[in-house]
């Protein structure tokens, strides 16, 4: 046996599906500065550029609402709520109009950021990645098949944490929606079936400590709860 795994392979990540089954991730996109009133609150000018676009890594993600641990190498911890596309379509170059026919569903996440980090890396003009895709950054809930949700371009989207609102804006208030955000990163990379796209958070983050409860929303498509331990 020259091909046996020299190491136990690792095991697939999946995010429950409601309905039955799982969905398995392979990557995860995540778009910058999607809504301008949160580009306003991170101190830049909210016009229309381009999206631009990080990544974590599949196994990033945690599922079940299990609680999340306060991650090393930050003091200031802070949520952000998002709308995730789930692709089960292959495709590069994809029209704005064929975009919504390569998402299998919607799903509630957090891209967690270690807030501290990623500003200190951007200001020294490094890449951003430690303050991003850190272990269990991405918290996220079942994922809904687009035959339950539609289309959820214009939903309500929240967070709170202990019961109080810190987020709140609807979907429509994206600076670059679902199909556009589809068509452009389709252009950079060749998406696949299991990549998860983070769409970008409303105004309202903020820094998060141990023990907090988070809820997270989108009206018609679910909600993730968990704790931070
Ligand atoms: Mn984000």
């Amino acid at each position: 046996m020259t091909d046996a795994f020299v190491i136990t392979p690792p095991p697939t990540v999946v995010v429950p599906v409601k309905g039955g089954g799982s969905f398995p991730v392979r990557r995860i996109f995540c778009v910058g500065r999607n809504y301008a009133e949160h580009a306003r609150e991170m101190g830049h000018d909210p016009e229309r550029e381009p999206p631009f676009f990080f990544m974590k890594p599949a196994d990033a993600v945690v599922t079940g609402g299990a609680d999340v641990p306060y991650p090393p190498q930050t003091a200031d911890l802070h949520h952000e709520v998002e709308l995730v596309a789930a692709i089960s379509k292959a495709g590069a170059d994809i029209a704005v109009g064929e975009a919504l026919s390569h998402v299998y569903g919607y799903g509630v996440g957090l891209d967690l950021t270690r807030r501290d980090l990623q500003q200190a890396l951007r200001k020294a003009g490094r890449p951003w990645e430690m303050g991003k895709a850190f272990d269990r950054s991405a918290p996220i809930g079942d994922i809904a098949p687009v035959a339950m949700t539609g289309y959820p371009g214009a939903a309500r989207i929240e967070l709170r944490v202990n019961g109080e609102t810190r987020q709140s804006a609807s979907t429509a208030d994206m600076t670059w929606s679902i199909p556009e955000i589809i068509a452009e990163l389709s252009r950079f990379v060749a998406l696949a079936p299991g990549d998860l796209i983070f769409t970008g958070t409303p105004a309202g983050v903020s820094a998060l400590a141990r023990g907090d409860r988070l809820e997270g929303s989108v009206e018609g498509v679910g909600a993730v709860a968990f704790r931070i331990a």
